[in-house]
């Protein structure tokens, strides 16, 4: 069993902020703000795509709800959400990062070197394959 699975079964102590049904939510132990929170589903996948709609319409309003948290605890003017899934997802776990921001808080995206197409072409792509999944 991985450490979400025993976090949301309560056999591993985290700081919990929220519990339902289907979502455990959860302090960063290495948050990128105070107040930066792990939304885990209950079931163990490692991909958004083997997570049932519910939980994650679920997953998504309680990102929005967290959101309304961060301002009324920390007056936050921003915020920042993370989701690494498949191959990407620590513990093999599938989870939402979400964390409150402020201007200049440090925290900034980090991409590698190396020309990317940008064009009509990937739009088209990513376009037709939507309709198919
Ligand atoms: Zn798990």
């Amino acid at each position: 069993m991985c450490l979400f699975c025993e976090i949301a079964a309560h056999r591993v102590t985290a700081h919990l902020v929220d519990e339902t049904d289907r979502t455990v939510t959860i302090l960063d132990t290495d948050p990128v703000n105070e107040g930066h929170v792990l939304i885990l589903p209950k079931l163990h996948v490692d991909s958004i795509v083997d997570l049932p709609d519910e939980t994650v319409l679920e997953m998504a309003a309680l990102t929005r709800k967290l959101v309304k948290a961060f301002s009324s605890v920390y007056g936050a003017p921003g915020y920042g959400t993370m989701q690494n899934g498949g191959a990407s997802c620590s513990f093999g776990h599938f989870h939402f990062h979400v964390f409150p921001r402020w201007p200049g808080d440090g925290y900034d995206w980090i991409y590698p070197e190396g020309e990317k197409e940008v064009s009509a072409n990937v739009a088209a792509k990513l376009k037709n394959a939507m309709k198919t999944v």
